[in-house]
């Protein structure tokens, strides 16, 4: 491993929305590609990888609820479509010779295979990239959640998740531009102060199970690189 990266094995969160770029809807392929690079680039590094990746760019179970329609249903909805995202991941990074895997937390045993710990440990120790798909396999819950539950399975050393901004602020900078930014802050405060970095379910499990979050911004190119050697900007939460 690259003497100066600072995790062994990381559990990178990517959202839905980071894969819309300059479009309203669905996948922008130039933003997939730029991922791939990174993650070729962090695997060049020596480092582990394994990704979890959100759905909102195509359905949010909330969007339907919020209309009086079935919330379970449109969790599963949503679940199916970090499915479409993950098979697309996957091809960009296959296509530059990463040898990289889907693994779904629901059965759809026609397009990929079934999540299992065991299984993914093996082909993470061979050396493959793997994607998780379909979230935690429960409604009601996020995204962020699989992050969480995945970094702890599969021993990962910190989860790195790529939002909309370089790091974790006090209110969303987009409205309060006085909003005070951390460049470390502890799960437990994320918590008390009900901070809008990841849903409340994801940070209690990173915290139960010591695992450190690195927020930074997926918009600036290199960004990933940056976080794994403790560069760039980003906020880390640890206790
Ligand atoms: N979802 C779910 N269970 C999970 C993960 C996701 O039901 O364990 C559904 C939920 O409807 C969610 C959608 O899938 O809105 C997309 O996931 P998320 O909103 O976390 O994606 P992101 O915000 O990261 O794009």
């Amino acid at each position: 491993m690259d003497a100066g990266v600072k995790w062994r094995r990381i559990l990178l969160k990517v959202s839905g929305e980071a894969l819309l770029g300059d479009k309203g809807f669905g996948i922008d392929p130039v933003v997939i590609e730029r991922i791939a690079t990174e993650i070729d680039e962090a695997r060049q590094c020596g480092v582990e990888v394994g990704i979890v990746i959100g759905g909102g760019n195509i359905f949010r179970g909330v969007s339907i609820a919020a209309k009086g329609g079935n919330r379970i249903t449109g969790d599963h909805m949503g679940m199916l479509a970090t499915v479409m995202n993950g098979l697309a991941l996957v091809e960009a990074m296959k296509s530059r010779g990463i040898s990289a895997r889907v693994l779904s937390a629901i059965e759809i045993p026609a397009v990929c295979e079934m999540f299992t710990q065991r299984a993914a440990q093996k082909y993470m120790e061979s050396g493959e990239t793997l994607v998780f798909v379909g979230g935690t396999g429960n409604p009601l819950f996020t995204t962020d959640s699989a992050a969480a539950l995945r970094a702890a399975e599969m021993n990962c050393d910190a989860i790195l998740k790529a939002t909309q901004v370089d790091g974790i602020y006090s209110a969303d900078p987009k409205i309060e531009p006085n909003a005070e930014r951390f460049d470390t802050i502890s799960h437990s405060e994320v918590l008390k102060r009900g901070l809008k970095v990841m849903d409340t379910a994801a940070i209690a499990l990173a915290r139960d199970n010591s695992i450190p979050v690195i927020v930074f911004s997926i918009h600036t190119p290199g960004a990933l690189i940056d976080v794994l050697h403790g560069k760039g900007r980003s906020t880390i939460v640890t206790d």
